[in-house]
């Protein structure tokens, strides 16, 4: 099977979740964010995190000295944000991380907010849970008659 992704092996996964533990569930969604809107657009001030975090500024930049010091991002007080070769790995995992278990989520499809379940979900699943996880989506990809038999058989369920 063709990967998208070098380091989607269970063992990939364990690594960087080892290195993700000296991160907290903030940091984590700090780091996710920067890499997302590096994705988009590049250039990322601290006001702008603090808009799109929906945090107080304080907390932003008190925040980036910490991801700072800890080697994840390159900041300067009012200068762009950027991340450095580790804060990049790092956000590449978790922003992965959080769009897999959104996709499953949105398949199971009950979710009344994926997006924030997503946020609980992602800071304490498993690498191997992870890893099934991505495993069942490729699967139900590649079988849509599978997915459409699940979702009849859901309806059906429900009714
Ligand atoms: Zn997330």
């Amino acid at each position: 099977m063709e990967s998208k992704e070098k380091f989607r092996t269970v063992r990939g996964y364990q690594l960087l979740q080892q290195e993700s533990e000296e991160l907290t569930p903030a940091m984590e969604d700090y780091l996710e964010m920067i890499y997302r809107n590096n994705l988009e657009s590049g250039l990322l001030r601290s006001n702008m995190l603090s808009k799109l975090l929906n945090v107080h500024p304080s907390s932003v930049t008190k925040m980036l000295q910490k991801l700072n010091a800890s080697g994840y991002v390159d900041y300067q007080k009012y200068g762009l944000i950027f991340l450095t070769q580790k804060g990049r790995r790092m956000g590449k995992f978790l922003y992965h991380r959080h769009n897999i278990i959104q996709k499953f989520l949105n398949f199971l499809g009950d979710g009344e907010n994926p997006l924030s379940e997503t946020e609980l979900i992602e800071h304490h699943i498993r690498p191997d849970t992870l890893e099934n996880i991505e495993l069942f989506m490729d699967f139900i990809e590649k079988n849509p008659d599978v997915a459409e038999r699940f979702q009849a058989y859901k309806n059906n369920y429900n009714k």
